[in-house]
């Protein structure tokens, strides 16, 4: 078969740059090695948080993070219309939280990070931080309550599969290793023609000279049932964060730099449990769902790769989104489908 653009990568980046591609008028195929329905984006925690995370040293990635939060309502809406598939969006927001004397001069210190680098932030005594959430330890000291967002990574893309079916975007799922020329990718018995390739493969970087560098860092999180809800907001507590869905709730996350190694470390576990327990004791008498493996795609800078090849000219590279790829979506796919239809 003939594509205008072959999208190599199923996560959120290849996926919702097929489906704007597409919107745009191109045909577009794209391949996915493994299963679109099990990778990183399809496990990660969804929040679309720039302002808790926030940091000096990266001004770019804020400005970036900032406008792609601009752009979420617009493609929250577009997605749901075009899928006919809700995202779970919620807008409780973050409140990140001190238990020690140390994380209070912590908690300081991102507060006046936030107030130079002129986000809204608001501080909270530890009776203001119950009255919100009424289930944190008791032994927190102080608050602070950050205007987040978060979406449902399953929901989200399943709402991009279906906007891609949709849009006429020819899906071909675990497709096992593929072969990449000048003007074609083969895998199994298929092949495929292109004018250009847009690479989008995550934490896997490409076999090709020019590919950036990037490498996975793995972070593992705990799944529990949460049939009633024992908190509303994002809680950042000094070892974990909890991230609340519809009917669980996320553990999250350990940072490791150990390539593509699968599993969960007990010690990885209880580390993640006890730095939950700590801040919301009652996460003691949840039930375990499961556990669950992503690979950050980190490149060399904390800005994503984006644009063309510096060898090829229809070879486009869409990576390295490391931990805000689902929060650089939106932002993503216009920039990088301005790039591809430029060059058309
Ligand atoms: C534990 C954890 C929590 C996170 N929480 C958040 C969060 O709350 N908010 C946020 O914004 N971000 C979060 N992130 C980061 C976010 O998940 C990633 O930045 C994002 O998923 C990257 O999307 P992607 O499409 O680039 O990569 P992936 O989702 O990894 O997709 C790349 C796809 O390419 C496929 N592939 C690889 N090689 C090939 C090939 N040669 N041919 C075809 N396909 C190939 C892979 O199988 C994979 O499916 C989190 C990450 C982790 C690990």
């Amino acid at each position: 078969m003939n594509a205008d653009v072959v999208v190599l990568g199923g996560g959120v980046i290849g996926l919702s740059a097929a489906w704007k591609l597409a919107s745009r008028g191109l045909s577009v195929a794209l391949v996915e090695k493994f299963s679109l329905y099990s990778g990183t984006s399809y496990v990660c925690g969804g929040m679309l948080a720039p302002n808790a995370e926030a940091k000096f040293t990266e001004p770019d990635l804020l400005k970036a993070s900032n406008t792609s939060l601009e752009l979420w309502s617009d493609f929250r809406n577009e997605l749901e219309l075009v899928s006919g598939h809700t995202i779970g969006f919620r807008d409780e927001g973050t409140l990140m939280v001190a238990l020690e004397r140390d994380d209070v001069y912590l908690l300081d210190h991102a507060k006046r990070q936030h107030e130079a680098l002129g986000l809204k932030t608001e501080v909270l005594n530890a009776e203001e931080v119950r009255e919100r959430e009424p289930n944190l330890s008791p032994r927190m000291l102080r608050g602070m309550y950050c205007e987040d967002f978060q979406v449902e990574p399953p929901k989200l893309m399943a709402a991009l599969i279906e906007a891609c079916r949709k849009t006429g975007v020819h899906l071909f799922d675990e497709c096992g290793d593929s072969e990449l020329g000048k003007d074609f990718v083969k895998f199994k018995k298929t092949e495929i023609s292109f004018k250009s390739v847009l690479i989008a493969t995550g934490a896997w970087r490409v076999n090709r000279e020019d590919a950036p560098k990037v490498k996975p860092i793995k972070g593992q999180m705990i799944v529990l049932d949460m049939p009633i809800p024992i908190c509303e907001h994002i809680i950042r507590a000094p070892d974990a964060y909890l991230v609340p869905k519809a009917d669980r709730l996320l553990i999250g996350a350990t940072m490791e730099e150990v390539g593509f190694k699968r599993g969960s470390l007990a010690g990885s576990v209880m580390d993640l449990l006890v730095g939950a327990w700590e801040a919301m004791p009652s996460v003691y008498d949840l039930n375990i769902r499961e556990l669950c493996t992503g690979y950050r795609p980190v490149g060399e800078t904390s800005m994503p790769n984006l644009g063309p090849s510096r060898v090829d000219a229809n070879v486009f590279y869409a990576t390295g989104h490391g931990r805000n790829g689902v929060l650089l979506t939106p932002w993503t796919a216009e920039k990088i489908s301005d790039h591809i239809l430029k060059s058309f």
